[in-house]
């Protein structure tokens, strides 16, 4: 069979097999191409983030604060190669591992694990779901909210309309939630001090509160 052939005779009838299916096929097209720019740019913004990390202008740990596993899986397999996927090379995860293991970081991030956890929970609890990669910023948005820094700043992207960027197209329900443009570290522990968690919040309402000025406004 001339599979060229059957492809392009089959291709104009897709929209109608999608309709006997009930599938609107032209919402279906743009939220595919939504996903592929969301993959493109999250690979962007992750090289970023990895490049800012290794050049030492991040509060990350080496492995961003994924395990070792994760980040040897994420810098082998999907940031060098977009999409092609391969076995990792031998011995590149015992080398993670090992860089892993001696980063004082990565400890520090753990002596925080329980705070680290609550922050990546909420993120992934709002993942928009339709890129694995969302799953991986969840983990290195939270382990950057240990920096004591700007949160655009300690993970190393351009500014803070990259960061609110990578939120609206990764979180877009957290994205909206946060619409007194709240500083992004402040505005996910406050959604911590509403569950209950009481990490930043020492009134019952912004308006008065001492550090109303830590909280919103300008990130310089
Ligand atoms: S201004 Fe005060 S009450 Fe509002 S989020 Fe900041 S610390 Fe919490």
């Amino acid at each position: 069979m001339n599979l060229g052939m059957s492809l392009s005779t089959f291709w104009p009838q897709l929209p109608t097999f999608a309709g006997r299916f009930g599938l609107d096929w032209q919402a279906e097209q743009q939220r595919m191409q939504e996903r592929a720019h969301q993959q493109q740019q999250n690979r962007e913004w992750l090289i970023r983030i990895v490049g800012s990390q290794r050049q030492g202008r991040t509060c990350l740990p080496v492995c961003l604060g994924l395990q070792p596993a994760d980040f040897a899986w994420l810098t082998s397999n999907v940031l060098p190669m977009y999409g092609r996927y391969q076995p990792l090379k031998p011995g590149r995860l015992a080398q993670v591992q090992q860089q892993s293991g001696e980063d004082l970081r990565q400890q520090l991030l753990e002596m925080r694990e329980d705070e680290w956890l609550e922050i990546r929970n909420l993120l992934r609890r709002f993942r928009r779901g339709m890129d694995d990669l969302e799953l991986v910023l969840a983990d290195v948005l939270a382990a950057g909210c240990l920096g004591g820094d700007h949160l655009w700043r300690d993970l190393g992207l351009a500014d803070r309309g990259q960061l609110s960027e990578l939120m609206r197209t990764n979180f877009p329900d957290l994205f909206e939630r946060n619409n007194a443009n709240m500083k992004w570290k402040k505005f996910f522990y406050k959604q911590l001090c509403e569950e209950g968690g009481g990490y930043v919040c020492r009134a019952p309402s912004c308006q008065e509160c001492t550090a109303y000025r830590d909280c919103f406004g300008p990130e310089a």
